[in-house]
């Protein structure tokens, strides 16, 4: 058994186990793919300190960095159940999809999150090559271009904001007949000369000339219509979503999936943390996953100290 039981191999598990292994303390890191979402990442700009790496780079640097300290790593293990301990100071079990299952005193749940895909011919063929998800990551790459963004919810707005003050010209796609987002950020977005809002719409397929993106078509769901639009950037902004399907009934999740931590990353469940992009935690990034996983290996040690002497 470990004292701390990470379980998820993203930046957010990585952090967490580098220090937990740095107490003293046994730790085990169980992990589906170590390495996370940046093993589908292209170029990374934003790890502060790091001018520019490429994500299965940094993927490999998180694995050499943890496996510089006494961490047991088990890769291609997923996780199918939490059952959290009967008592305080009690092992937590965390049963794998394969049957076996592993006991911490203190488990980290950070299994990260996925972006939803609009699944349209050319989406994968063209991903990183002008089809984005995350416009904090991606933007400045389009500076000057024509983007699109899929989504009229509060991130997909958001993110033609921020777009529209880098790249030439916006438009903004959703599927319903009306903007989902806060009305504060419809007006927002409709006063920004360089930003064409089209509802109703359908988006069928992602254009390519086999290395980039050039355009997408989409259907007016009112007429029928199909029609094309060229640009160079199109940032899917139809919802992230968890990796917490599995912990439902083990610790509180947020009305979105989410785990709910409070500000030292502990859940609902005493003893069971979390960190990264799984949480409720504001603005899934990389920096920001690495220092909550800090946050909850350290909150882990705190409670572990905490423990009656057994
Ligand atoms: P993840 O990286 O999602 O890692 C989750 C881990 O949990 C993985 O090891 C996974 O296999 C594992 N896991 C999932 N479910 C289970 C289970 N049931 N059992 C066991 N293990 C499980 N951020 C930036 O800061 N800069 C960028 O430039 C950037 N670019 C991006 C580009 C793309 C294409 C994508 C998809 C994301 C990008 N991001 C970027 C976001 C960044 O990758 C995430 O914020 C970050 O990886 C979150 O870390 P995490 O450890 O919380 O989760």
């Amino acid at each position: 058994p470990f004292e701390v039981l990470v379980v998820g191999g993203g930046p957010a598990g990585a952090a967490a186990a580098i220090y937990a292994a740095r107490k003293g303390i046994r730790t085990g890191v169980a992990a589906e793919r170590f390495g996370g979402q940046v093993l589908d990442t292209m170029d990374i700009e934003n790890f502060i300190s790091v001018q520019r790496t490429e994500g299965p780079k940094f993927a490999t640097a998180l694995e050499q960095h943890v496996k510089d300290y006494d961490v047991e790593i088990m890769n291609l293990q997923k996780a199918a159940k939490l059952i959290p301990a009967r008592q305080e100071g009690g092992y937590h079990e965390v049963v794998l999809e394969n049957g076996a299952s592993l006991k911490g005193r203190t488990v980290i749940l950070s299994t990260g999150a996925r972006w939803r895909q609009m699944g349209v011919p050319g989406e994968d063929e063209y991903r990183n090559k002008g089809v984005a998800y995350c416009p904090h990551c991606d933007g400045p790459l389009f500076k000057g271009k024509r983007v699109a963004v899929i989504g009229g919810g509060n991130s997909g707005v958001e993110a033609a904001i921020d777009l529209a003050g880098i790249v030439a010209h916006v438009t903004l796609i959703e599927f319903d007949s009306q903007l989902r987002a806060d009305a504060v950020l419809q007006r927002k977005l409709a006063s920004l000369p360089n930003v064409k809002i089209i509802t109703s719409a359908l988006t069928t397929q992602v254009h390519g000339n086999g290395e980039k993106v050039t355009g997408l078509s989409y259907k007016d769901r009112n007429h029928g219509t199909e029609h094309d639009i060229e640009l160079e950037g199109i940032f899917v902004q139809i919802g992230l979503v968890p990796n917490t399907e599995w912990l439902k009934d083990a610790v509180a999740l947020s009305p979105r999936g989410e785990v709910e931590i409070d500000a030292r990353g502990e859940t609902s469940q005493p003893g069971v943390f979390a960190a990264g992009d799984c949480t409720t935690v504001p603005y899934k990034q990389i920096v920001i996953a690495c220092g909550a996983g800090a946050t909850a290996a350290l909150s882990a040690f705190d409670y572990l100290i905490r423990l009656p002497a057994s």
